[in-house]
């Protein structure tokens, strides 16, 4: 219940900052291995995170082998952790991190502390800002995100506007689609900067079967209207511009991780994912500190992000029993190609062994196709040949490619690209 007046500890064993997919998963499975005390922080009134925004399916198929709306998915989730004896503080926003570890809290009755053995970060993603596309014009009403549009057809039951244009083309993109047919919305028009559709292919016919226009190449520059919105400019792939009628704009997509309190507080951030630097047990360069789930990059399924979380649960019991290999010796996993915007985990503590994470993930910034090298100094580690698109997952074994490395940094390169 939203306002819960749960008493907070002072101290627990573990403390998982995120009560989305992955921090839910993670907190389970620690109350599964036996872990005493596990709390999950939640600024939300409810815990579920993402999912429990979005009424559409599908949701569920790895964790409870059925097709659920976001909202089930998120309550099962819930009451699954609940069973399993984790506590559960909503309206709890976590302000600040330090080393000890020990947490900032904002609670409904004021400001408070938690120490923890370990911390677990499972803040997930966030869509980007209008303000930080740089698009112009004036500042109407009826401009909003996927996930604002979310919270207001689905939590609120209200209909923002009856025309947006939709800016984007990722899958949550589409989901904005479901979400508007939810809410008797109809889009005018949905607009990819970009030459093709983001998301993976069986999304591309949607836009054609649900009526909305999809326009490939067009850059979406001016939102006009002085309280509401009236209208937009786009700039099509030959530079022509045409003025659109709308009366709302949902800027889609553009995910980043959520990791204002890494950036606010100690732990090494990489430019790359825009998430925590991890190892392959998912440990922070505090090693105090674990990461999970979205946070970790942009973006994942809630499915990808409960299978981390899980695989967290796992490694932090470990840890707890002092099982875990020391995290001193490093190697450094160095992005050595601009078609290549991020590679998780960005360091492996040595000597090797497997951890939370079993695969080196790759996202280029680029449609990109050639030979991927991992070199060790001069020596070519490991390769493939292969193609990859933006947003599209790529997955390297992470024994297979760092198994055989001896000097201290491991470098990933396109020595041909299509
Ligand atoms: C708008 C949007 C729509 C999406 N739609 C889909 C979809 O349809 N299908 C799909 O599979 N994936 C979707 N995703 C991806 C989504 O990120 C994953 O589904 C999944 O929710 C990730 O799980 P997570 O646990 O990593 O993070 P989240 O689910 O984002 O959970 C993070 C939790 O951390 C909490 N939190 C953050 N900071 C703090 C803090 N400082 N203190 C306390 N609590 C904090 C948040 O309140 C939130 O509950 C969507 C993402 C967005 C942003």
């Amino acid at each position: 219940m939203p306002g819960d007046a749960k008493a907070l500890p002072q101290a627990v064993e573990v403390a998982v900052v995120g009560g989305g997919p992955a921090g839910l998963a993670a907190a389970t499975r620690l109350k599964e291995h036996g872990v005493a005390s596990v709390a999950v922080l939640d600024r939300e009134p409810r815990a579920g995170g993402i999912p429990r925004h979005c009424g559409h399916y599908p949701f569920g198929l790895r964790e409870f082998h059925r097709l659920l709306r976001g909202p089930d998915y998120a309550r099962r989730l819930v009451a699954r952790a609940e069973d399993a004896g984790v506590e559960i503080y909503p309206q709890t926003t976590v302000t600040g991190i330090t080393p000890g570890p020990r947490l900032s809290l904002s609670t409904p009755g004021g400001a408070a502390d938690m120490t923890a053995k370990k911390v677990l970060l499972a803040t997930g993603v966030r869509e980007t800002s209008r303000a930080a596309r740089f698009i112009g014009g004036q500042r109407p009403l009826g401009v909003v995100s996927t996930g604002a549009l979310q919270s207001l057809v689905y939590l609120a039951h209200k209909r923002p506007f009856a025309r947006p244009v939709i800016l984007g083309s990722e899958l949550v993109s589409f989901s904005a689609i479901f979400t508007c047919r939810h809410a008797g919305i109809r889009p005018v028009a949905m607009v990819e900067p970009g030459e093709r559709v983001t998301a993976r292919s069986f999304t591309r016919a949607l836009p054609r079967l649900f009526g909305v226009p999809l326009h490939l190449g067009t850059e979406l520059v001016t939102i006009h209207g002085k309280e509401r919105v009236e209208g937009v400019t786009l700039r099509g792939p030959g530079g022509a511009e045409q003025v659109l009628d709308c009366d709302g704009v949902i800027v889609t997509g553009a995910f980043t991780p959520e990791a204002t309190l890494c950036r606010l507080g100690h732990l090494e951030l990489d430019p790359g994912s825009g998430g925590p630097v991890i190892d392959q047990f998912g440990r922070c360069s505090d090693p105090d500190f674990f990461a999970a789930g979205n946070l970790l990059r942009p973006v994942e399924t809630a499915g990808w992000s409960w299978h981390e979380g899980v695989a967290a649960g796992d490694v932090l019991t470990e840890c707890l029993a002092g099982r875990l290999p020391a995290a001193e010796r490093h190697l450094e996993i160095v992005v050595d190609h601009p078609a290549i915007k991020l590679a998780l985990p960005q360091r492996i503590a040595l000597p090797f062994s497997d951890g939370a994470l079993t695969h080196l993930q790759l996202r280029v910034t680029r449609a990109a196709g050639g030979k991927l090298e991992a070199r060790d100094g001069d020596t070519v580690v490991w390769s493939k040949t292969l193609s990859v698109l933006p947003e599209r997952r790529l997955l390297l074994p992470l024994h297979d490619v760092v198994g055989k490395v001896r000097g201290a940094t491991l470098s990933l390169r396109f020595s041909e690209v299509a």
